[in-house]
């Protein structure tokens, strides 16, 4: 895969806390934006209402991701909030990045730090909440998780907040529109790639 130069700079990768709105966010680049290519990925959890198999996710069993992961077909994957297994497939990637489109991984920060590892002229982009009790009062009000998943995914997400300075940039999610567009001005104009990240000359 080509990372050098612009290329490298075309990737976008977004992580950020639970329930800080990093799928609301691309979903809405998704709907407004359809010449950026955003990544759908694979995971082991099942599906929540209305999530749709091969456009929310890629719903597939672990024995179905360990081959996934043993043939090397995942960009990067990890385990999430200690249970289900979420990767991003390899090939869509490249092939976004060799049609020249701007891509766009939303990812958690253990698939972010091995992108970075595989892929260093990539973007890293932290969505952040505008307050631990926004993001606190987000994840009870979807009512998408029982106390025990809630109280697991604030534990991350603590981690998570505290791992920011490792990120390129900040987007505060205050609405979803003006991180949306925020988050496509980087990905159609990127910043330099830092000097000691650079691959090619
Ligand atoms: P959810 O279960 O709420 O859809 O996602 C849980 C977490 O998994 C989120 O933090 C999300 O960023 C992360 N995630 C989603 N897709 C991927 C992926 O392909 N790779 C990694 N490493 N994390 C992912």
């Amino acid at each position: 895969m080509s990372t050098g130069g612009a290329d490298g700079r075309r990737l976008v990768v977004l992580a950020g806390p639970t329930a800080v709105g990093k799928g609301t966010v691309c979903q809405w680049v998704r709907d407004n934006h359809p010449e950026v290519w955003v990544s759908v990925s694979a995971t082991t959890r099942a599906p929540r209402p209305g999530e749709v198999d091969g456009s929310t996710y890629h719903f597939v069993d672990h024995d179905e991701f360990s081959r996934l992961v043993a043939t090397g077909q995942m960009l990067e994957h990890a385990v999430v909030h200690g249970v289900n297994s979420y990767g991003t497939p390899r090939r869509p990637v490249e092939q976004a990045l060799a049609d020249g489109r701007p891509a766009l991984l939303e990812i958690d920060l253990q698939g972010a730090r091995q992108v970075r590892e595989a892929m260093p002229e990539a973007l890293f982009v932290f969505l952040a909440p505008p307050s631990w009790d926004e993001l606190v009062r987000r994840l009870v009000g979807r009512g998408t998780e029982d106390a025990e998943e809630r109280a697991r995914r604030l534990r991350t997400a603590q981690d998570e907040l505290a791992a920011q300075d490792w990120f390129d940039t900040t987007i505060v999610n205050e609405s979803v529109a003006a991180a949306g567009e925020n988050l496509v001005e980087l990905l159609l104009d990127p910043p330099p790639v830092p000097a000691d990240r650079r691959v090619t000359p």
